[in-house]
């Protein structure tokens, strides 16, 4: 037998047995085991190949105990709340995919804190925060995503960010539900010290009262800043890359410099709104697509001005992308030529 062949053997031997498992879990814990997802139907770019299985519990604790269960197993896996900052590759996914969508219950207030599990929708807490009078969130009502998701990267928009209402996180440890003080975790800017591996299952928020209106008023003025400053009904991920730390200076006002507004490859396409934002249009667009727009806005960056720009949407890698997927064709789509074309401007 040749050495690929035995590979592959050996792959679908641990395979097999690694369905059993998760089978046997599935049924033991009462909690829904599917094959045959996409990441396209999962993420928000609407782009990004199949999954080997998706498992979504419904409570904290059986998703506590579902990732308890695929540790002893020594199975991999990775947690996914709305896939609203995720761009995951085009090739098969060989990990199992945690789907926290339905761990969402209801948010319970009491006084001025809220207690939410970790599906619960972050644009409907903001909402239902702030028609009891409850302030400290409503900047973040237009952020698409899970409590979860916000906890895991510390959301913020508009002068605020979750981490600052955060009183206590529920994490998974050992198959149990513990309880953190937020003063215990760092909340920076898009990234916590939440490590690779943690499992998020709710959090309780202490926010602070303040008039219904004024709180209302906030929210619809954040909501028209967003209207106007950024594509919606697109399929997005919202900003692809962070400021570049410690400056004042905005990644997507740099990008705009550029002239790259519109510029496209594939089905991908950097937004003619908000040059932050890469876009994916079509049926074929691809998350490579995707990925190779975005390293030539890397490459101009730090060619034309000297800077790294950071990825603030998070790459997922199947193992399986090949070296083209993330190779840029010298100037194709960055000439202002072709750009210009694209935009249908016939006199260039
Ligand atoms: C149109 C648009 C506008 C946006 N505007 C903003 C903005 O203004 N500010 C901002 O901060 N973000 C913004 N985003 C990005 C995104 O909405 C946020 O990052 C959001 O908090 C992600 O939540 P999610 O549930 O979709 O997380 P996902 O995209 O599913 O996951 C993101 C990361 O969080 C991890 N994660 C998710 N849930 C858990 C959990 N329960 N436990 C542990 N880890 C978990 C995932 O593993 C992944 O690493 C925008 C996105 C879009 C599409």
């Amino acid at each position: 037998m040749d050495l690929d062949l035995k590979v592959v053997e050996a792959e679908n031997n641990s395979g097999a047995k690694r369905d059993c498992v998760i089978e046997e879990m599935s049924a033991r814990l009462g909690v829904r085991a599917e094959r045959g997802r996409k990441f396209a139907t999962l993420t928000s770019l609407r782009v990004g190949g199949a999954i080997d299985w998706v498992v979504s519990p419904e409570s904290e604790e059986a998703a506590a105990s579902v990732i308890h269960a695929l540790n002893e197993a020594g199975i991999a896996w990775r947690v996914l709340g709305a896939g609203s900052n995720v761009l995951a590759d085009d090739h098969e996914h060989r990990y199992v995919v945690v789907n926290m969508r339905e761990v969402k219950g209801a948010a319970a207030f009491e006084g001025e804190r809220v207690s939410v599990s970790a599906g619960f929708s972050l644009p409907r807490l903001c909402v239902e925060a702030a028609r009891r009078g409850l302030a400290g969130i409503e900047g973040l009502g237009g952020i698409p995503g899970t409590g979860g998701g916000a906890l895991w990267m510390n959301a913020g928009a508009y002068g605020q960010e979750i981490g600052t209402v955060v009183e206590t996180v529920r994490v998974a440890r050992e198959g149990k539900v513990v309880e953190v003080p937020g003063g215990e975790v760092q909340w920076n800017y898009r990234h916590t010290s939440f490590r690779e591996g943690e499992l998020l299952l709710g959090a309780t928020l202490r926010l602070s009262a303040d008039e219904p209106e004024k709180i209302k008023e906030r929210m619809e003025e954040a909501k028209r800043k967003r209207m106007t400053t950024q594509p919606h009904g697109s399929r997005s991920a919202g900003c692809f890359f962070k400021n570049p730390p410690g400056t004042d200076l905005s990644t997507g006002k740099m990008i705009d410099e550029l002239g790259l507004k519109g510029a496209r490859r594939g089905g991908a396409v950097v937004s003619p709104v908000h040059a932050n934002f890469i876009v994916t249009e079509g049926a074929g667009a691809t998350a490579a697509d995707a990925l190779a727009l975005a390293e030539e806005i890397r490459e101009r960056i730090r060619r034309e001005r000297g800077i790294e720009l950071e990825y603030e949407v998070e790459l997922w890698s199947s193992g399986r992308a090949r070296a083209e997927d993330f190779k840029t064709p010298p100037d194709e789509t960055c000439d202002p030529k072709i750009e210009a074309q694209e935009k249908g401007d016939a006199a260039v």
